[in-house]
Protein backbone atom coordinates (compact mmCIF):
# COMPACT_ATOMS: atom_id res chain seq x y z
CA UNK A 1 0.00 0.00 0.00
CA UNK A 2 1.05 3.87 -0.15
CA UNK A 3 0.20 6.72 1.86
CA UNK A 4 0.73 9.98 2.56
CA UNK A 5 0.94 11.18 6.28
CA UNK A 6 -0.50 14.64 6.38
CA UNK A 7 0.25 15.47 9.54
CA UNK A 8 3.17 14.48 12.03
CA UNK A 9 5.38 16.03 14.83
CA UNK A 10 8.56 14.38 13.51
CA UNK A 11 10.97 16.91 15.85
CA UNK A 12 9.29 14.53 18.29
CA UNK A 13 10.17 11.20 16.97
CA UNK A 14 13.08 8.84 16.67
CA UNK A 15 15.11 7.95 13.56
CA UNK A 16 13.72 4.67 13.68
CA UNK A 17 9.79 6.27 13.18
CA UNK A 18 11.29 7.78 9.96
CA UNK A 19 12.42 3.59 8.45
CA UNK A 20 9.18 2.48 10.05
CA UNK A 21 7.08 4.25 8.45
CA UNK A 22 8.72 4.12 5.32
CA UNK A 23 8.65 0.46 5.39
CA UNK A 24 4.70 0.67 5.79
CA UNK A 25 4.51 2.35 2.28
CA UNK A 26 4.46 6.35 3.72
CA UNK A 27 5.58 8.61 0.54
CA UNK A 28 5.17 12.06 2.27
CA UNK A 29 5.14 13.46 5.49
CA UNK A 30 3.72 16.90 6.71
CA UNK A 31 4.66 18.23 9.74
CA UNK A 32 2.76 21.48 11.43
CA UNK A 33 4.72 23.79 13.61
CA UNK A 34 3.39 23.04 17.27
CA UNK A 35 3.61 23.28 21.02
CA UNK A 36 6.81 21.42 22.21
CA UNK A 37 5.14 20.22 25.28
CA UNK A 38 6.55 23.75 26.72
CA UNK A 39 6.25 27.63 26.25
CA UNK A 40 9.34 29.19 24.50
CA UNK A 41 10.73 31.85 26.00
CA UNK A 42 11.39 33.90 22.90
CA UNK A 43 10.75 34.91 19.23
CA UNK A 44 14.59 33.48 18.41
CA UNK A 45 13.55 29.84 19.88
CA UNK A 46 10.69 29.83 16.95
CA UNK A 47 13.32 31.17 14.40
CA UNK A 48 15.20 27.94 15.62
CA UNK A 49 12.41 25.40 15.42
CA UNK A 50 11.30 27.31 12.00
CA UNK A 51 15.26 26.12 10.96
CA UNK A 52 15.05 22.53 11.92
CA UNK A 53 11.37 22.29 10.47
CA UNK A 54 12.51 23.98 7.02
CA UNK A 55 16.18 22.54 7.11
CA UNK A 56 17.25 19.99 9.66
CA UNK A 57 14.40 17.46 9.08
CA UNK A 58 13.77 17.17 5.34
CA UNK A 59 17.50 16.36 5.59
CA UNK A 60 16.79 13.57 8.20
CA UNK A 61 13.58 12.34 6.33
CA UNK A 62 15.89 12.10 3.16
CA UNK A 63 17.50 9.78 4.33
CA UNK A 64 15.24 7.23 4.00
CA UNK A 65 13.81 8.83 0.36
CA UNK A 66 11.06 10.50 2.35
CA UNK A 67 9.64 13.76 1.00
CA UNK A 68 9.65 16.13 4.42
CA UNK A 69 7.09 19.07 4.13
CA UNK A 70 6.38 21.76 7.00
CA UNK A 71 3.90 24.10 7.69
CA UNK A 72 4.64 27.35 10.00
CA UNK A 73 2.53 29.17 12.66
CA UNK A 74 2.78 30.27 16.60
CA UNK A 75 0.96 27.24 17.90
CA UNK A 76 -2.59 28.22 19.81
CA UNK A 77 -1.24 26.78 23.03
CA UNK A 78 1.26 29.66 23.41
CA UNK A 79 -1.01 32.65 21.55
CA UNK A 80 -2.07 33.36 24.89
CA UNK A 81 1.04 36.10 24.77
CA UNK A 82 0.01 37.99 22.03
CA UNK A 83 3.46 40.73 21.62
CA UNK A 84 5.06 37.20 21.00
CA UNK A 85 2.88 35.83 18.61
CA UNK A 86 3.26 39.04 16.82
CA UNK A 87 6.69 39.06 16.89
CA UNK A 88 7.02 35.30 15.74
CA UNK A 89 4.25 36.31 12.68
CA UNK A 90 6.78 38.26 11.70
CA UNK A 91 9.67 35.56 11.30
CA UNK A 92 6.85 33.74 9.05
CA UNK A 93 7.11 35.45 5.52
CA UNK A 94 10.95 34.98 5.30
CA UNK A 95 10.30 31.23 5.70
CA UNK A 96 7.54 31.31 2.88
CA UNK A 97 9.74 30.58 -0.16
CA UNK A 98 11.43 27.94 1.65
CA UNK A 99 11.04 24.81 -0.68
CA UNK A 100 9.40 22.42 1.78
CA UNK A 101 6.64 25.16 3.44
CA UNK A 102 3.09 24.02 2.16
CA UNK A 103 1.15 26.94 4.01
CA UNK A 104 0.71 28.34 7.44
CA UNK A 105 -0.23 26.15 10.22
CA UNK A 106 -1.60 24.44 12.51
CA UNK A 107 -3.31 27.23 14.00
CA UNK A 108 -6.61 27.51 15.60
CA UNK A 109 -7.60 27.51 18.97
CA UNK A 110 -6.80 25.94 22.66
CA UNK A 111 -9.52 27.52 25.23
CA UNK A 112 -11.16 29.70 23.00
CA UNK A 113 -9.58 32.86 24.44
CA UNK A 114 -9.95 36.37 23.32
CA UNK A 115 -6.09 36.59 22.36
CA UNK A 116 -6.09 33.61 20.97
CA UNK A 117 -9.26 34.27 18.42
CA UNK A 118 -6.96 37.69 18.21
CA UNK A 119 -4.05 35.88 17.22
CA UNK A 120 -6.19 33.33 15.09
CA UNK A 121 -7.43 36.15 13.14
CA UNK A 122 -3.66 37.62 12.69
CA UNK A 123 -2.32 34.08 11.30
CA UNK A 124 -5.84 34.02 8.50
CA UNK A 125 -4.90 37.11 7.16
CA UNK A 126 -1.37 36.34 6.91
CA UNK A 127 -2.10 33.39 4.93
CA UNK A 128 -4.52 35.34 2.78
CA UNK A 129 -1.99 37.98 1.73
CA UNK A 130 0.81 35.38 1.13
CA UNK A 131 -1.87 33.11 -0.70
CA UNK A 132 -1.04 30.49 1.60
CA UNK A 133 -2.85 27.19 2.03
CA UNK A 134 -3.84 26.52 5.84
CA UNK A 135 -3.99 23.81 8.08
CA UNK A 136 -6.15 24.53 11.45
CA UNK A 137 -6.02 22.64 14.74
CA UNK A 138 -9.16 22.59 16.62
CA UNK A 139 -9.54 22.01 20.46
CA UNK A 140 -10.21 19.07 22.58
CA UNK A 141 -13.15 17.95 24.04
CA UNK A 142 -15.95 20.09 26.05
CA UNK A 143 -13.80 23.36 23.97
CA UNK A 144 -14.15 21.38 19.99
CA UNK A 145 -17.72 22.15 19.14
CA UNK A 146 -17.58 26.02 20.64
CA UNK A 147 -13.88 26.18 19.18
CA UNK A 148 -14.63 24.89 15.84
CA UNK A 149 -17.77 27.15 15.23
CA UNK A 150 -15.23 30.24 16.28
CA UNK A 151 -12.57 28.79 14.00
CA UNK A 152 -15.30 28.31 10.96
CA UNK A 153 -16.56 32.28 11.42
CA UNK A 154 -12.95 33.54 11.38
CA UNK A 155 -12.44 32.26 8.15
CA UNK A 156 -15.69 32.60 6.65
CA UNK A 157 -15.27 35.96 7.74
CA UNK A 158 -12.13 37.12 5.92
CA UNK A 159 -13.28 37.54 2.37
CA UNK A 160 -9.82 36.41 0.23
CA UNK A 161 -10.24 32.79 1.96
CA UNK A 162 -11.35 30.02 -0.03
CA UNK A 163 -12.87 27.22 1.56
CA UNK A 164 -11.33 24.14 -0.33
CA UNK A 165 -7.81 25.89 0.23
CA UNK A 166 -8.22 24.66 4.41
CA UNK A 167 -7.98 21.66 6.92
CA UNK A 168 -9.62 22.01 9.80
CA UNK A 169 -7.92 18.83 11.84
CA UNK A 170 -8.91 17.16 14.74
CA UNK A 171 -12.53 16.80 13.70
CA UNK A 172 -14.86 14.10 15.11
CA UNK A 173 -18.42 12.87 14.96
CA UNK A 174 -20.03 16.17 16.34
CA UNK A 175 -17.53 18.95 13.85
CA UNK A 176 -17.24 16.71 10.76
CA UNK A 177 -20.78 17.52 9.52
CA UNK A 178 -20.58 21.58 9.95
CA UNK A 179 -16.59 21.44 8.24
CA UNK A 180 -17.70 19.35 5.27
CA UNK A 181 -21.14 21.49 4.43
CA UNK A 182 -18.93 24.72 4.47
CA UNK A 183 -16.61 23.43 1.76
CA UNK A 184 -13.11 23.03 4.03
CA UNK A 185 -11.16 20.06 3.88
CA UNK A 186 -11.80 17.83 6.96
CA UNK A 187 -8.58 15.86 9.02
CA UNK A 188 -9.28 13.09 11.33
CA UNK A 189 -6.46 12.22 14.09
CA UNK A 190 -6.10 9.02 15.12
CA UNK A 191 -4.58 8.83 19.08
CA UNK A 192 -4.79 5.34 21.17
CA UNK A 193 -6.07 7.47 23.81
CA UNK A 194 -7.48 10.65 23.12
CA UNK A 195 -9.26 12.07 19.74
CA UNK A 196 -10.16 9.99 17.14
CA UNK A 197 -9.78 5.61 17.72
CA UNK A 198 -9.59 3.97 14.02
CA UNK A 199 -13.00 2.46 14.41
CA UNK A 200 -14.44 5.77 15.43
CA UNK A 201 -12.60 7.60 12.14
CA UNK A 202 -13.72 4.09 9.66
CA UNK A 203 -17.40 4.80 11.06
CA UNK A 204 -17.33 8.97 10.32
CA UNK A 205 -15.74 7.54 6.84
CA UNK A 206 -19.14 5.18 6.33
CA UNK A 207 -21.39 8.14 7.41
CA UNK A 208 -19.40 11.06 5.63
CA UNK A 209 -18.09 9.71 2.08
CA UNK A 210 -14.91 9.71 1.55
CA UNK A 211 -14.94 13.27 -0.10
CA UNK A 212 -12.47 16.04 1.48
CA UNK A 213 -11.43 13.55 4.35
CA UNK A 214 -7.96 12.34 5.78
CA UNK A 215 -6.40 10.53 8.35
CA UNK A 216 -3.32 11.28 10.44
CA UNK A 217 -1.67 10.49 13.33
CA UNK A 218 -0.31 13.46 14.32
CA UNK A 219 2.30 11.37 16.09
CA UNK A 220 4.06 13.72 18.61
CA UNK A 221 6.20 13.52 22.10
CA UNK A 222 3.31 12.25 23.64
CA UNK A 223 1.57 8.77 23.41
CA UNK A 224 0.94 8.55 20.05
CA UNK A 225 1.39 6.62 17.21
CA UNK A 226 3.55 7.18 13.89
CA UNK A 227 2.05 4.10 11.84
CA UNK A 228 -1.73 4.86 13.04
CA UNK A 229 -2.77 5.77 9.14
CA UNK A 230 -1.42 2.57 7.97
CA UNK A 231 -2.74 0.49 10.81
CA UNK A 232 -5.77 2.63 9.95
CA UNK A 233 -5.91 1.26 6.41
CA UNK A 234 -5.81 -2.26 7.64
CA UNK A 235 -8.60 -1.43 9.47
CA UNK A 236 -10.46 -0.16 6.80
CA UNK A 237 -9.51 -3.62 4.64
CA UNK A 238 -10.74 -5.44 7.26
CA UNK A 239 -14.33 -3.76 7.35
CA UNK A 240 -15.15 -3.89 3.77
CA UNK A 241 -13.49 -0.68 1.92
CA UNK A 242 -12.03 -1.91 -1.25
CA UNK A 243 -8.25 -0.62 -2.18
CA UNK A 244 -9.75 2.04 -4.75
CA UNK A 245 -11.43 3.55 -1.34
CA UNK A 246 -8.39 3.18 0.62
CA UNK A 247 -6.28 4.60 -1.56
CA UNK A 248 -8.30 7.47 -2.31
CA UNK A 249 -8.55 8.16 1.53
CA UNK A 250 -4.91 7.41 3.03
CA UNK A 251 -3.20 9.16 -0.51
CA UNK A 252 -5.40 10.13 -3.15
CA UNK A 253 -7.10 12.90 -0.71
CA UNK A 254 -3.97 14.09 1.20
CA UNK A 255 -2.17 14.76 -2.43
CA UNK A 256 -5.36 16.46 -4.44
CA UNK A 257 -5.36 19.24 -1.31
CA UNK A 258 -1.51 19.79 -0.97
CA UNK A 259 -0.99 19.39 -4.49
CA UNK A 260 -3.17 23.41 -4.24
CA UNK A 261 0.59 24.06 -3.23
CA UNK A 262 3.02 24.01 -6.36
CA UNK A 263 5.89 22.80 -3.72
CA UNK A 264 3.97 19.78 -3.18
CA UNK A 265 5.27 17.21 -5.69
CA UNK A 266 3.00 13.97 -5.86
CA UNK A 267 4.90 10.98 -5.25
CA UNK A 268 5.60 8.74 -8.54
CA UNK A 269 5.62 5.12 -6.51
CA UNK A 270 3.42 2.34 -7.77
CA UNK A 271 1.22 1.01 -4.82
ZN1 LIG B 1 -0.37 18.55 15.54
Amino acid sequence: MRYIEPHAHMVSRVTDDYVSMVTAGCQAVCEPAFWAGFDRGSADGFHDYFRQLTEHEPRRAARFGLAHYSWLCINPKESEDVKLAEEVLALIPEFLSRPNVLGIGEIGLNKNSRNELRVLEMHIDLAARHDQLILVHTPHLEDKLKGTRLTLDALKNHPRIKPERVIIDHVEEHTVEMVLEAGFWAGMTLYPETKCSFSRAIDILECHGHERLWLNSACDWGVSQPLAVAYAAQEMRARGFTPAEIDQVVFGNPVAFLGQCGKFTPPASDR
